[in-house]
């Protein structure tokens, strides 16, 4: 079986940061995805918010950083998913699709997706007035017509974030109240340029290059109508993809979130956390590179136990 001191899960944005930490670090590093390298940044069209790079499509921003990772000498293993982890003694195995190997760390930075609302056209127009970020892609619609779907926290923050840039903030809701804090519906309530709309769903998105249009329901009258807008932003909430580390017995929150200390340490000796798996509230490149940092310097502590940290 081979052997590794420190194994990454994920080729993301955390993933790619810790691994060229660990490597200069003097850690003989594997780096696992079932994707290809790069992570979910690469769905972004544009990056305008990730420091150094005030305008770049997330498609290179992910290649530089995976031509970084492998530069400094990093093993990158692409379309390989790690299928199950055995943590019963000090080193620690991973199960792939096709190969066993051995660890003495572990560094979970698999990420999370977001859900898709599943209507006609969301799969046609994502990155083209689709979008599931509103930090991310708010700022290209200032003075426009937007869309939230969505009733949770995450679409009340959303709107209100978008209601600072766009003209016009729809709010469609299938229930006929908010799931949110308290504070965030009054908040959204106060807001002149947010209108809600209860008991509506979603049935069909439209447009030609960009968003035009989308049939929206009733459910109640089961009438429907279109409306005019310029993106639609999808807010149906979010999953990380935790499995493996909670089926390998690493403690995760109520949504199943990885849950960490703020040297990115799980409940296991040994295993780190980073990015967006984790339960870390900010979910952006900047964050994930932060943590994804934190968890390979700890990752060398805990393997090397140097004189400063006894
Ligand atoms: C459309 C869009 C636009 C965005 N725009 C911005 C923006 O402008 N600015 C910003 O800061 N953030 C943006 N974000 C958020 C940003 O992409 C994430 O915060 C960031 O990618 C998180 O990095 P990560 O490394 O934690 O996870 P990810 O980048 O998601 O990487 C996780 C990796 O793990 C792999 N993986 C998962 N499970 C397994 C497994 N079992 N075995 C092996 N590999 C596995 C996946 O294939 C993936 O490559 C955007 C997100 C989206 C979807």
């Amino acid at each position: 079986m081979e052997n590794w001191d420190v194994i990454i899960i994920g080729a993301g944005s955390a993933g790619l940061s810790a691994g060229i930490y660990t490597v200069r670090s003097g850690l003989k590093t594997l780096i696992l995805d079932e994707k290809l390298p790069g992570g979910t940044i690469s769905d972004a069209s544009i990056v305008v918010n990730y420091p150094g790079f005030a305008e770049i499509s997330g498609g290179e921003l992910a290649e530089k950083m995976t031509n970084h990772c492998k530069k400094v000498g990093a093993v990158i293993h692409e379309l390989e998913p790690v299928t199950e982890l055995e943590f019963n003694g000090e080193k620690k195995i991973v199960n792939t699709s096709n190969a066993s190997y051995e660890a003495s760390a572990i560094i979970f930075s698999m990420g999370s997706h977001y859900k898709e609302v599943g209507v006609k056209g969301e799969k046609e127009f994502r990155g083209r007035g689709v979008s599931y970020c509103g930090v991310c892609d708010g700022p290209f619609f200032k003075g426009k017509k937007v869309l939230v779907v969505g009733g949770g926290n995450s679409a009340c923050i959303t709107t209100l974030y978008l209601s600072g840039l766009a003209g016009q903030v729809t709010v469609i809701h299938r229930r006929e109240a908010f799931r949110a804090e308290e504070s965030l519906v009054t908040d959204i309530a106060a807001k002149g340029n947010v209108t809600t709309l209860w008991n509506t769903e979603i049935q069909e998105i439209k447009g030609d290059k960009q968003v035009k249009t989308v049939t929206i329901i009733d459910n109640v009258t089961k009438q429907t109508s279109e409306l005019a807008v310029d993106a639609v932003f999808v807010q149906v909430g979010e999953a990380p993809n935790s499995q493996i580390a909670k089926a390998s017995g690493v403690e995760t929150d109520e949504h199943g979130y990885i849950k960490i200390d703020i040297h990115q340490h799980t409940n296991m000796p040994g295993v780190f956390a980073a990015g967006d798996v984790t339960n870390h509230p900010i979910k952006q490149v900047g964050t994930a590179v932060g943590q994804g940092i934190t968890a390979a310097l700890e990752a060398y502590s805990y393997i090397r136990r140097p004189y400063y940290k006894k």
